[in-house]
Formats: C-alpha cells, structure tokens, sequence
C-alpha cells in the first residue's frame, strides 16, 4: 500500500475539563501523535461553553507539535456576530481547519430560545466560515497569500442512523449533509455507530442523493462498556446487546479490553474493505484503545511514550482473526 491510499487515521480529543487534567491529555497526545494522524480534532461546547479551553488547546497543539488540529465550532444559543468573533479569533490563531456543527440546544431549559439574530443550521456555519475567509482574503494581500498556502477546510458531521439527540431520521441529515456540502464542506465525520451496514447503506444513500465529498467513519473503541452506555445515552446510538454481554462475560480487565479491540478491529476493517476513506477515533482523551485499534487493524498502531492509566494494558490484535493486512 503506497503513502496516498493509507485510509486516514484522526483522533478526537476534548479540552480538559480542569488545568489539572492538562499533564495527563499532553501524555495521551504525545502517544497518539506515535500513530501520526492526519488531523486531531477538539470538541467545543454547545453555547460556547469551551470557547477558551477549546482555543487553548488548539493553540498549543499548533504550537508545540506538527499535528494538524481541527477545531470543532458549534453556532447554537449565540448571535452571528459572537460566533465570528469566534472564528476570527481561531483564524489570528492560524487555525486552519473547522468542523462546523450546530451543536445541541440545552436540555431541561425550558426558556430557552435560539439567538434570534443566530445560525440554525450547521450549513449556515459553513457558509460563514467560507464567508469570512473571502473577506479576510479580499482585505489584505496578505492574507490572500496565507489563504493560497493554507486553505481553509471545513468538516461537517453526518449521521449513518440519523440523529436522535435532533429529531432527524437519516434521509433528512443526508439532506442536510447535502447543504453542508453545498455550503463549501470539505469532508464529514459521522457519528459513532457500531454496525458497518449502517455506516455502508448512508454513504450509499448519501451518493445516490449527490453527496461527492468523502464521508469518514467515527469509531467508538468497544472497550468500555459504562462508556458504551454512556455514549448511548448522549447520542441515541444504540449499543448491540450482544456486544454489551460479550464485555460483560470478561472478569478480566485485558480479557475484556482484547475482546472489545477485536469487535472494532472488525468494524475498522469492514467499512475501510467497503470503501471508508479513513477512520476517525473517539478517544475520550486516553490513548490506549485507539492504538490498540489502530495495530489491529494494520493501521499503525506506533508505541505509546507515556502509561495511560485509564486504560489497560496494550495488548496485540489476537492472531485468530481473519483480519487482511493493510502494512
Ligand atoms: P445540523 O446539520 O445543522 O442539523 C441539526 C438539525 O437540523 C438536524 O435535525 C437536521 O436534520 C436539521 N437541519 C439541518 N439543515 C436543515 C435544513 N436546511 N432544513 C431543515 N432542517 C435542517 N456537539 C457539540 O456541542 N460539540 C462538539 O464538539 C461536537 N462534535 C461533534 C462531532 C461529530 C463528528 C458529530 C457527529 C457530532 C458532534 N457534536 C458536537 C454533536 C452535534 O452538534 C449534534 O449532533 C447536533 O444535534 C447536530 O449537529 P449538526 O452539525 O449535524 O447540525
């Protein structure tokens, strides 16, 4: 396999939630930055709420190391005139690269309104984005020239089941991954699913519907199963059964963390064999699982620099499985 069809491989990371929690996410960076991904996302508060944790983060990983990072912007609750202030302040930055989302309104606030001079749609993100971007390019020679050198890209999320936490069935994110894309979206990132059919049958759908841009797969490793649960809560997404129970069948920690790796290894292999064009790992800022997967399923794993002490130990993708080489 030559260096251009390597699938990707991408990493999400959050900001810490404390500064004490910062020496820990810097080691997790540190080892995941041994699988050299092609981009690192940080997430972003719905509101805002991460404005400047999220910022800082990017900062230092533009500064301190050659990951690529992606910051996540979500548009929902605030005016238009915040949120490009927002964008603007990422772009002094030299942040590059967004993923563009709406984010979700509060839940259990009965008063609360959208901003009534605010974006309703991730696709409105996109178009202010590109927006932004020109005028800044059209305002200064340069920052035409930066632009040239460094284009700006923009990713969106997409939906292989549809989105619960939003009321939408699939058909109506395929649309709206339609006007995302019309909007100036780069590439989409889907939601975590755990079923590669599902993942398969949306990017058909999103094809035959007239989506071009290519659509990466967001895997969940399937080590945890309180995440599991908790993940399943957040978003709707339905966690099999039977994988709950297999989980649940270990006593034993490693046990119980190689047969997880092995149920994503599988899924990794599926929708890459069905044409993905890379994955992307949530990885709830540990490390140990995504490098775990990434070995498995051939996609270079690297050597972690640092313990991780939320995960187990590092265990190899067991020889028994039917898994075609990707070296
Ligand atoms: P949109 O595409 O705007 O969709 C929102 C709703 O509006 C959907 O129901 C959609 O069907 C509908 N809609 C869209 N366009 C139209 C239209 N033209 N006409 C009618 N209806 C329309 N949340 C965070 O708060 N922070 C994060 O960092 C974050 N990161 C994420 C990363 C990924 C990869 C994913 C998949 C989700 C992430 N989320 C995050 C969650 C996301 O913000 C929510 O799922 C949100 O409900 C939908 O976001 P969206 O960008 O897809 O919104």
């Amino acid at each position: 396999m030559t260096a251009v069809d390597r699938p990707t491989v991408s990493f999400e990371l959050f900001p810490p939630r404390n500064p004490d929690a910062a020496p820990k996410l810097w080691a997790t960076i540190e080892a995941l930055a041994t699988a050299r991904p092609d981009f690192v996302s940080v997430t972003y508060g719905a509101s805002g709420a991460t404005r400047y944790t999220t910022r800082a983060l990017v900062r230092r990983l533009l500064r301190e190391t050659s990951l690529n990072p992606i910051a996540h912007l979500t548009c929902v609750g605030v005016s238009r005139a915040e949120i490009t202030q927002v964008v603007e302040e990422f772009l002094d930055e030299g942040v590059r690269s967004f993923l563009a989302l709406r984010g979700d309104p509060p839940v259990g606030q009965p008063d609360w309104h959208p901003h009534p001079d605010g974006l309703h749609t991730a696709s409105d993100l996109v178009s202010l984005l590109r927006k932004i971007e020109s005028r800044r390019a059209a305002g200064s020679p340069s920052q035409k020239v930066r632009g040239a050198v460094r284009p700006l890209s923009v990713a969106v999320a997409a939906f292989p089941r549809g989105n619960a936490g939003a009321g939408s069935t699939r058909d109506q994110d395929i649309q709206a991954l339609l006007d995302k894309q019309a909007s100036g979206a780069d590439f989409a990132i889907t939601q975590v699913f755990f079923d590669a059919e599902c993942y398969l049958d949306m990017v058909a759908a999103a094809r035959e519907a007239g989506v071009t841009i290519p659509i990466i797969p967001g895997i969940i490793p399937t080590t945890d199963p309180a995440r599991l649960l908790r993940v399943q809560e957040l978003t709707g997404v339905e966690v099999p059964r039977d994988l709950l129970a297999t989980l649940a069948a270990e006593d034993d920690p490693v046990a119980r963390h190689r047969v997880g790796i092995r149920a994503s290894v599988e899924l990794v292999t599926r929708v890459l064999d069905g044409g993905a064009p890379g994955v992307h790992i949530y990885t709830f800022n540990t490390h140990q699982a995504a490098l775990d997967l990434l070995e498995g399923a051939h996609l270079g794993g690297g050597a972690p620099t640092a313990p991780d002490v939320a995960d187990a130990p590092r265990v190899q993708a067991p020889p028994s499985t039917s898994i075609p080489s990707r070296g």
